[in-house]
């Protein structure tokens, strides 16, 4: 396994990580988490992603199980949660959000769920534009005094909003945001090149980027119709399968198959192409995997000994056909 500073902090984090988002309840119980986990860390992952509204908090509970049953030091390993969305299907309006109210006890919430006594990363999992920002930093602030939360952070905030956490933060001596959790994927760049690009040198930004194979779309799976099994036939996710009889959808899938044959002629799989991808840019901290499927996990941990072949020439095609 690589490790990787999260940003200019001194945490380093496998550049693989493993993340619980739709699987974990709706398609892994317990048992399997705990196969899952053991998989990930016994090749050297030392990061599980998680947040309050996957699967209403069932996801960090059988986290929080599976963690508990393999009996891992504290020190070994780093967990995450995420507050905004809330941990219930209708929250009220204390439940959900970014206010100091929310943003605190969510975090003691996750932290009973999860069975742990602090989150190494804990993220706002989207800008709150009725609560300011302000508020947030100083809430945040107070959960790292606490030792509840070692590293704090954003995730799919603008690059503005970003720079006044910042801001505030300097201004008011609280600590600042660490890292940012994007989505970053051969089909979705913009953000992490383009807008975040003055970031990284300024706040020195970690990333733990996700979805890096477009919720499956980039392992193939799709070129040949929807497989019952999988994660755009599952009840309430019907808006990914919608995204994908698109145009642009339809796109992706042709350029799918130019990637699928780059990574033959590799020698590697579709899915380790993209993922191994992701792993070559200098913006990311770690590549957080999705996997609903030992076997699925396990390839795509082969995506780190593939690395060597994206040579810039290689890296050029590859970005050709997926743009293309
Ligand atoms: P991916 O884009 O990698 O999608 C993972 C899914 O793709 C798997 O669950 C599986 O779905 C399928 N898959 C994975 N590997 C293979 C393979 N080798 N062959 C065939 N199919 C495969 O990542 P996710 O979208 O799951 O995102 C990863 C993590 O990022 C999440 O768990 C979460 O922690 C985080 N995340 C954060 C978000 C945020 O807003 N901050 C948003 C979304 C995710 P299937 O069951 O269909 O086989």
């Amino acid at each position: 396994m690589e490790y990787r500073r999260l940003g200019q902090s001194g945490l380093k984090l496998s550049a693989l990580s493993l993340g619980s988002w739709v699987t974990f309840r709706n398609q892994v119980d317990v048992r399997l988490a705990e196969q899952l986990l053991k998989t990930a860390y016994d090749q050297g992952v030392n990061f599980f992603d998680n947040a309050e509204t996957y699967a209403n908090g069932e996801s960090e509970f059988i986290m929080g199980q599976a963690l508990k049953r393999l009996g891992w030091a504290r020190d070994s390993f780093c967990v995450s949660s995420k507050v905004f969305f809330g941990s219930r299907d209708q929250p009220l309006p204390t439940q959900r959000g970014l206010s100091r109210k929310h943003v605190t006890e969510a975090c003691h919430q996750a932290l009973a769920r999860l069975q742990v006594d602090y989150l190494d990363l804990y993220f706002c999992h989207r800008p709150d534009p009725e609560a300011p920002i302000e508020e947030t930093v100083r809430a945040m602030h107070t959960l790292v005094q606490q030792g509840k939360v070692l590293y704090w952070g954003t995730s799919e905030w603008s690059a503005e909003e970003i720079t006044t956490a910042h801001k505030v933060a300097q201004a008011q001596h609280l600590t600042p945001p660490s890292m940012e959790q994007p989505q970053y994927n051969l089909f979705h760049r913009e953000r992490v090149e383009k807008e975040y690009a003055p970031l990284y040198r300024a706040y020195g930004m970690g990333t733990t980027i996700w979805s890096p194979l477009a919720s499956g779309v980039l392992s193939g799976k799709y070129n040949r119709g929807i497989p019952g099994d999988s994660r755009l036939n599952l009840p309430g996710y019907e808006w990914l399968r919608d995204k994908l009889e698109t145009a642009e959808g339809r796109r992706r899938l042709v350029a799918v198959e130019k990637l699928a044959a780059i990574a033959r002629e590799l020698g590697m799989s579709l899915s380790q192409l993209a993922i191994a991808w992701c792993l070559k840019k200098p913006q990311v901290s770690t590549v957080i995997l999705g996997a609903s499927r030992l076997e699925q996990l396990q390839e795509n941990l082969g995506a780190l000994a593939q690395i060597a072949k994206l040579v810039p020439e290689v890296v050029a095609r590859i970005e050709a056909a997926a743009g293309a």
